[in-house]
């Protein structure tokens, strides 16, 4: 996992299956079936190194010859939280390692007068303090969609949240930092900048019409 001083937020998994499997996912020709199961397999890849620094405590175990002491993830309660709808896409592959985990649900729509992002949907397990979140969306842009989720989990009780995406821009982890610096960003890639109407570059495109196939 590489860090950079200049976002000291920011996790980029840079291992090479994920580099390999993030290129396939940017090639504009990739057909959705092969973009939704890259989607998927590169959030379990993301999923491993944010689960990398989960506290564990000893646990007693019989083998088939003696008795041991193991580890295990220590009791917290781990709940992933997908942003409608691309967040969607990252769902199933971080289950994959954490199967117990819960999942809880965040749609956000942007307000036309204010232009600030608002919540048409928000659902959570209700012991939300008791719970590390993983936040999930596979592109941090401007960062209005993820800091507005991050503080309405807050809100509700949540004080451990991890974000997890595929590619973040510049802007949007800094504007995520401004507001939560406690917030880890773990993503496979670090691109260079925004366009004009929000869009990562060199990026992949809508990643919400790519994955459900609705270009
Ligand atoms: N959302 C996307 O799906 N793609 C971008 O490049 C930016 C935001």
């Amino acid at each position: 996992m590489d860090t950079t001083p200049a976002f000291p937020t920011l996790r980029v998994v840079s291992h090479p299956l994920v580099q390999h499997k993030l290129s396939l996912l940017r090639n504009r020709t990739t057909p959705t079936k092969i973009f939704k199961e890259l989607v998927d397999e590169i959030a379990t890849l993301i999923a491993y190194e944010a689960t990398s620094e989960l506290a564990l405590e000893e646990a007693l175990v019989e083998t088939p010859l003696e008795q041991m002491t193991g580890k295990r993830v220590s009791g917290k309660k781990l709940t992933l939280v997908p942003i409608l709808r691309a967040g969607l896409g990252m769902v199933e592959g971080v289950a994959r390692l954490v199967p117990a985990a819960r999942v809880g649900h965040i749609g956000l729509y942007r307000d036309h007068d204010t232009l600030e992002p608002v919540d048409y949907y928000f659902k959570i397990p209700g012991d939300a303090a008791e719970r590390d979140f993983f936040l999930l969306d596979p592109m941090l842009a401007t960062g209005g969609s993820a800091t507005a989720a991050v503080t309405s989990l807050k809100h509700a009780g949540a004080t451990r949240i991890r974000f997890l995406c595929l590619v973040a821009a510049p802007e949007g982890i800094r504007r995520l930092a401004e507001t939560h610096p406690d917030v880890i960003v773990y993503c496979a890639a670090l691109d260079r900048e925004l366009n004009e109407h929000g869009y990562i570059l060199p990026g992949l495109g809508d990643a919400g019409d790519r994955l459900f196939g609705t270009r």
